[in-house]
C-alpha cells in the first residue's frame, strides 16, 4: 500500500469543534494517508520519519480538510437538472420566457422541454399559467419544476402531453390547480407534480439519460469537494442507475452514496407497509460502503413557499395545509422500518409536520423498545420553539439546509408566514443549543449543490445567489469551524459512519479536501470564490483543479 505525506498544510481536522470549541486537536500541519486510510495527523515537528513515506505532497501551506458529506441530496435527478433550462436566476417573467425561447431555438429537433429552478416571486402575484409559457414556446410540451420541487408548471402542450382535461381529479396529497372555468390553468402542486409529471418523466427518460445524469452529478459534487452523499429520494430507476455506475467504477463509485427509501402515501396500510418491507429487503443486500440503502424517506408536508407544508397555525392568507401523511397512516409505517433497522427520514418543513415525525417516534421506540437507532428530520424551515430540545432527547438529527435561507428567495418565504414566525426562519443555533445532531447539505437540485457557497450562507446568512441583497437573520449565522463541523464530521454521523470519516484522525477514511484559499484567514466571504483545489477520496485523487 502507498503512503502518503501530506505536509506545510493548514490541517483542519474537524474534531472537538462541535461546540465550537477550536482545541488543540482541531489543527494540524501534516497527514500521513496509508492506503485508503489516514494513519497519522500532527505537527510539522512530530511526522514519523520511520518508514519514510512513498510520497510527499508539500501542500503549500493550503487548507487541508475533511471532504464534505451532502447530509440531502437527491443524486441522479441533480445531474438530469444539470442538463435543463436554469430558471433559479430568472427574476421575472420576461427572462423566463426569454430562456425558454433560447432553449428552444438551441433545440431545434427537441421533443419536449424541460426546465427547473423558477420562483414563485418571479412570475406574476406567484400565480404561473400555462398561457405564460406558451408565449415563449407553444409548439412542443413544455415542463418546468419550481426551485423547491414541490410544484411544476406546465404549457397547454404539457397539460395535453400527460392527459390533463378539466375531468381528471386531484392525486391524494395535491392539486391540479384550475382557473375560475374549472379548466386546468397549467400548474401542478405536490403530488399532482410527482405523481402525474414525474410519473410521466419516468416513463420517458432512458436507462442511458440517467446513466448520463449519474456521471453528470458524481462528477460535479466530487470538483465541489463533496466526498459523500445521502441520497434522499431512492427508486427503483435511481438505485438502478447508482447500481449502473457502481459496475462501471468497478464496485466502487467514486463518491459514497448512502440511500434513502422514497416511500409513499398510497392511502393504504398495506401498500404503504410493502414499500418498507422492499427497503429492509435492499439494506439488508447493501454489503458496500459504495453504495448503500440504509433507510426510508417520508414526505410529510411540502413547502412555505406554496403554502402547502403543514402548520400550527394558518399562513398570513387564512390557509393551512393539512400533511401528507396523517398520524394514523404514518405511525405504522414508522413503526415498522424503525423495528427493520431503518434510518426514517422525515421531510418536515412546517411546525405541525415535524409535531407528528417525533409523535411517530415516539411511538416507534415505545413499542419496539430500546435500542440503537438514528432517526432524522429533513429541513425543518419552521419548528415550533420546543422541537429542538424534543428531538434532542429522541436522538433525532436535524438534517438543514442552509441554501434554502438564502436571503434572496426569503422574501415569499417570510409574506407566506407573514408574522412573528419569520424571526424564528432556520435558526441553526437552536438545535446546537438543543444538544441535537445538525447535519448540514444542499437538497441539490432544489438548491445549488456547490458545498462552499453553502457554507457562505452558513457563516453569513447573506446571499451567495445574489450579493446585493442583504443578510437576513444574521444572529442565526455560525462560525467557520461549527458550519463546517455540520457539513462533515455530523454529516457523516447522521448516517452512522462519525466513527469512520467525516474527520481528519487516525483511523478514518481519507476523503480529503485542498481548498485554494482559507476562510479561517481570509474570512467568510472568501468562500464565495473559494474553490476546491483537489478532492481525494479513499486515498485516490478524484478531481483536481486545472
Ligand atoms: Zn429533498
Amino acid at each position: 500500500m502507498t503512503t502518503t505525506l501530506y505536509t506545510n498544510a493548514r490541517v483542519f481536522t474537524a474534531t472537538d469543534a462541535a461546540a465550537g470549541a477550536v482545541d488543540a486537536r482541531t489543527w494540524a500541519e501534516a497527514v500521513l494517508v496509508d492506503g485508503s486510510t489516514i494513519a497519522w495527523v500532527g505537527a510539522a515537528a512530530d511526522v514519523p520519519s520511520i518508514p519514510a513515506p512513498d510520497r510527499t505532497v508539500d501542500l503549500g501551506g493550503r487548507l487541508l480538510m475533511p471532504g464534505f458529506t451532502d447530509a440531502h441530496v437527491h443524486l441522479v435527478m441533480m445531474g438530469a437538472a444539470l442538463a435543463q433550462v436554469n430558471l433559479d436566476d430568472a427574476r421575472t417573467l420576461p427572462e423566463i420566457q426569454e430562456r425558454l425561447r433560447s432553449a428552444r431555438d438551441a433545440a431545434p429537433d427537441a421533443e419536449r422541454i424541460w426546465g427547473r429552478g423558477w420562483l414563485f416571486d418571479a412570475v406574476p402575484g406567484g400565480r404561473p399559467t400555462a398561457a405564460m409559457i406558451d408565449e415563449a414556446v407553444g409548439d412542443l410540451p413544455v415542463f418546468l419544476d419550481a426551485n423547491d420541487y414541490h410544484s411544476c408548471w406546465v404549457n397547454a402542450a404539457g397539460l395535453e402531453a400527460l392527459g390533463i382535461t378539466r375531468d381528471t381529479p386531484d392525486p391524494l396529497g395535491g392539486e391540479i390547480v384550475r382557473d375560475a372555468a374549472g379548466d386546468a390553468s397549467g400548474l401542478l402542486l405536490e403530488t399532482a407534480a410527482t405523481e402525474i409529471a414525474w410519473a410521466y418523466r419516468d416513463r420517458i427518460t432512458s436507462d442511458d439519460d440517467r446513466d448520463a445524469a449519474a456521471d453528470r452529478a458524481i462528477d460535479s459534487y466530487l470538483a465541489a469537494g463533496v466526498t459523500g452523499v445521502v441520497d434522499m429520494m431512492l427508486d427503483e430507476h435511481n438505485l438502478a442507475a447508482l447500481q449502473r455506475a457502481s459496475a462501471r467504477h468497478g464496485g466502487e463509485l467514486p463518491i459514497r452514496v448512502a440511500g434513502h427509501w422514497l416511500v409513499e402515501n398510497r392511502g393504504d396500510d398495506a401498500a404503504n407497509l410493502a414499500q418498507v418491507a422492499r427497503a429492509a429487503e435492499l439494506a439488508a443486500a447493501s454489503a458496500s460502503h459504495w453504495l448503500r440503502v440504509i433507510g426510508i424517506k417520508l414526505v410529510l408536508d411540502g413547502v412555505i413557499d406554496a403554502c402547502t407544508a403543514a402548520m400550527r397555525h394558518p399562513y398570513s392568507d387564512g390557509s393551512n395545509a393539512g400533511p401528507i401523511w396523517p398520524l394514523e397512516q404514518l405511525t405504522p409505517v414508522v413503526v415498522a422500518a424503525d423495528a427493520a433497522g431503518l434510518q426514517i427520514a422525515q421531510h418536515a418543513i412546517g411546525d405541525r409536520a415535524s409535531d407528528i415525525a417525533l409523535d411517530a417516534l415516539e411511538r416507534a421506540i415505545e413499542v419496539n423498545g430500546d435500542r440503537p437507532r438514528r432517526h432524522r428530520i429533513e429541513h425543518l424551515e419552521y419548528a415550533a420553539p420546543e422541537t429542538p430540545a424534543r428531538m434532542a432527547r429522541l436522538g433525532v438529527t436535524a438534517s438543514m439546509q442552509p441554501v434554502h435561507s438564502d436571503p434572496a428567495i426569503f422574501a415569499n418565504w417570510a409574506a407566506m408566514l407573514g408574522d412573528e414566525r419569520v424571526e424564528r426562519a432556520f435558526p441553526w443555533p437552536e438545535y446546537e443549543g438543543a444538544g441535537a445532531l445538525l447535519a448540514f447539505g444542499t437538497d441539490a437540485p432544489t438548491a445549488p449543490y456547490a458545498a462552499l457557497a453553502n457554507m457562505y450562507v452558513a457563516t453569513t446568512r447573506a446571499s451567495a445567489l445574489d450579493p446585493r441583497v442583504p443578510a437576513t437573520h444574521p444572529q442565526f449565522a455560525l462560525p467557520i469551524e461549527r458550519a463546517l463541523g455540520h457539513a462533515t464530521r455530523d454529516a457523516a454521523a447522521s448516517i452512522g459512519d462519525g466513527s469512520w470519516r467525516g474527520r481528519i484522525a487516525p483511523g478514518f477514511a481519507a476523503d480529503l479536501i485542498v481548498l485554494d484559499r482559507d476562510p479561517f484567514v481570509d474570512g467568510p466571504a472568501s468562500l464565495l470564490e473559494a474553490r476546491v483545489a483537489e478532492t481525494i477520496v479513499a486515498g485516490e485523487s478524484r478531481y483536481r483543479a486545472e
